[in-house]
């Protein structure tokens, strides 16, 4: 079905992955959204093994919603619909289950921890996921192969988390946990948001070593151009809280040049059937 699906050296457990085999993600009819405003209106996705799936959408149709709910972040409210990783119900797990079950989130702004040096943050994010701690040895070798696969100098190592960090630097580092932590399916909130060309490509490129160790890849963006550097299967387009189309990667061009107006439906307020409020 994909480049993808035969090399997954990182993971200790790959999936089988032929067509028909349960999906690595699946979202069924889901609505949520916070503070008694319902944003996501139904989303329906199907992401299996080995596979890229890119959301565009525009700014405020729910995307970064989405990544929240999924990850099971605090704060959100899922009205109704089902999130399965593996065919495992995720909706009883909290943030740190879902990590421990191979969910991985990259933050669209990843925030900064004055005084924790990147090296104690990954050991503890590693540790919490694992359930173990990490010998030290090993820990250094995976950190310093992660680092040169996310195209992240060593001195970074010691430096606080995001403390000063540049906008690429920012992401490239959100790149560098899901390399060390090599989750089932890792979800990256606008990994090209606010990029130039170069910090672009390092982020790129640390994807798609992401991808060849058989992490399968949400990727939100609202540009095309992270595209021509990250190949996806599927490309589903995002509209006030639900996907409205999904198709190759011709669909990204198709955006490009005729924009999201095109696939709105006027007039459509949509809402639950019966909103089953829990
Ligand atoms: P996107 O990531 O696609 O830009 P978001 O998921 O961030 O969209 O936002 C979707 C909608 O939800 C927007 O209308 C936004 O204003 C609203 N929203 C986001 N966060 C909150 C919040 N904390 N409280 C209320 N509304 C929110
Ligand atoms: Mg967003």
């Amino acid at each position: 079905m994909t480049a993808h699906e035969e090399t997954n050296p990182g993971s200790p457990a790959p999936a089988p992955a032929q067509a028909g085999a349960t999906p690595l993600l699946e979202v069924r009819d889901l609505w949520a959204g916070m503070d008694g405003k319902t944003i996501l209106k139904g989303v329906n996705l199907v992401v299996r093994s080995g596979e890229v799936h890119a959301i565009m959408g525009r700014n405020g149709s729910g995307k970064s919603t989405l990544a929240h709910v999924l990850m099971g972040y605090p704060g959100y409210e899922v009205i109704r619909g089902e999130i399965l990783l593996d065919g495992r119900d995720l909706r009883s797990l909290d943030v740190t289950e879902r990590a421990r079950a191979g969910l991985f989130l990259g933050f669209q702004y990843p925030v900064a921890i004055p005084g924790v040096p990147v090296t104690a943050f990954l050991r503890a994010a590693l540790r919490a996921v694992r359930s173990q701690d990490v010998p030290p040895r090993e820990f250094r070798k995976t950190l310093a192969a992660a680092m040169r696969e996310a195209g992240i100098p060593e001195e970074f190592a010691s430096r606080p988390v995001n403390d000063g960090f540049s906008g690429g630097e920012k992401k490239r580092l959100e790149v560098l946990q899901m390399l060390m932590l090599k989750p089932r399916m890792a979800i990256l909130d606008e990994a090209d948001s606010g990029l130039d060309i170069d910090a672009l490509k390092a982020v790129a490129e640390g994807v798609n070593r992401g991808i060849a160790a058989g992490i399968g890849v949400m990727l939100i963006t609202h540009y095309q151009r992270i595209l021509d550097h990250v190949k996806p299967d599927v490309v589903h387009v995002f509209l006030d809280g639900r996907v409205v189309l999904s198709g190759g990667p011709e669909v990204a061009r198709q955006l490009e040049q005729r924009g999201y107006e095109w696939l709105e439906t006027p007039g459509d307020t949509a809402s639950p059937a019966s909103p089953a409020t829990r």
